[in-house]
């Protein structure tokens, strides 16, 4: 492996797996319960594989991801890893050694599909993953394939039904889910599954005073009344990501889903900053710059010459663009760390590089100023803040482009390079 001690020769980013488990002491002390890493998009971009494995170490006893194919890769890992797979019914406590893997998203199948040896819901079963369901055509498909698992000798299926609780995205909705509990409740009495989890999600966890959040936490109530009134006895209630765990309380229940928090920004900078939280971004991403070059004012650089130098300028070359996950909305405005001197793109962003304004070429006498960075130098766009004081953050990036810190990372391309570090194998 790389070393990161060594300046970047080429595009990267490199994962500081020492500020991940940081950050999820930070999260797991605030939390006070068990908590799950939620390790879905490739671990918000940051890699599943070192991500869930530092996750395990600092704790987590749960990992979460969305898409059904991406828990089955996660399981593949964890299984290479020597990563134990969970105690298998309704009550075993998962941990770290032998987490329970939890996914949210399962592929549309007829419960005949579902069924069939080799679906996707019964490669779960075979995965010992933890399955959600918000329907009752979801539910059918589920129940089918636990019927076929366990007609083979599988062990029952763990199911989690989700409530709709105002975030009006997955769940079921309160008129729908007394039929779905129903159901469920019938099936568990077949053998082939068990209902371990009621669960939903918060939509405006990071609006502390809206009053939505209670509202989300009285729908929740009365949907447990409703599967427990219909016989069901879900042990795990879970409501919160990073949000709720950390501005709402009351809504932490039995186990938290904590995502953009471990990977150490805010659900919210306008609440509170990452540095507010006490926590450290993960990912820095970097480049060398590919050349520097003086040029005279006036000069247009990139696309449609939309910034024009103001004066004679020094100018540095960035190998990384839109293909790679660099937003074309930070034209004009991403700013950057080079050394000491922060700056910002100038002129549109390629679909590999872009241009940064190093500074003024001559000074207010038209004496030649020397360039502030020669080709090799570090260009790093985000990362956690250091003692230079000028590398900008994820979040930073999300304020230039009108979005969160959770789609700056998560849309870094797949063929930037990750490199992991910590100190541990330094
Ligand atoms: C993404 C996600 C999370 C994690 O959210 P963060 O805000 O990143 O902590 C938790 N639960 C569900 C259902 C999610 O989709």
């Amino acid at each position: 492996m790389p070393t990161v001690k060594q300046p970047a020769t080429t595009s990267r980013a490199v994962i500081d797996l020492d500020a991940l488990a940081h950050n999820a002491r930070v999260l797991a002390e605030v939390a006070g319960t068990p908590w799950m890493a939620v390790v879905k998009a490739d671990a918000y971009g940051h890699g599943i594989a070192p991500v869930s494995l530092t996750c395990l170490a600092a704790g987590a006893t749960w990992l979460g991801v969305a898409q059904l194919a991406e828990a089955l890769h996660l399981r593949d890992l964890l299984d290479q890893a020597g990563i134990a797979r969970p105690e298998p019914g309704p009550d075993a406590v998962p941990t770290p050694r032998a987490p329970r893997l939890l996914s949210w998203l399962a592929p549309v199948l007829t419960p005949q599909a579902a069924a069939a040896p080799g679906s996707p819901l019964r490669r779960a079963l075979e995965a010992d993953l933890d399955m959600s369901a918000s329907t009752l055509d979801q539910l059918e498909a589920v129940v089918a394939a636990c019927a076929a698992h366990v007609a083979v000798g599988g062990v029952p299926g763990r199911l989690h039904l989700k409530a709709d609780t105002g975030m009006s995205r997955a769940g079921a909705v309160a008129e729908d889910l007394p039929a779905l509990a129903e159901a469920a409740r019938a099936a568990e009495r077949t053998g082939v599954l068990d209902v371990v989890g009621l669960w939903s999600h918060l939509s405006r966890a990071d609006e502390p005073d809206s009053g939505s959040t209670e509202e989300h936490l009285a729908r929740f109530a009365r949907a447990e009344a409703v599967v427990t009134g219909a016989g069901l006895t879900p042990r795990l209630r879970h409501l919160a990501a990073t949000g709720g765990l950390l501005w709402h309380p009351d809504t932490r229940l039995d186990l938290v889903r904590a995502g953009i928090g471990l990977y150490g920004l805010s659900p919210d900078p306008a609440v509170a900053t990452s540095a507010e939280l006490g926590l450290t971004p993960v990912m820095r991403l970097e480049a060398p710059l590919t050349l520097t070059k003086r040029v005279p004012a006036g000069t247009a650089v990139s696309y449609g010459g939309t910034w024009a130098a103001p004066t004679e300028r020094w100018l540095g070359l960035v190998p990384l663009g839109y293909a790679d996950g660099v937003p074309r909305h930070a034209a004009g405005a991403g700013p950057v760390a080079v050394g000491t001197l922060r700056t910002t793109i100038v002129g549109k962003v390629c679909m590999d590089q872009f241009v940064i304004d190093l500074g003024p070429a001559v000074d207010d006498d038209g004496r030649p100023l020397p360039c502030p960075a020669r080709a090799g130098d570090t260009a790093v766009l985000w990362g956690a803040p250091d003692a230079t004081g000028t590398v900008p953050t994820a979040d930073d990036w999300a304020a230039v482009c009108g979005t969160i810190g959770y789609e700056i990372v998560t849309r870094l391309g797949p063929h930037v390079p990750r490199v992991t570090t910590s100190q541990e194998e330094q």
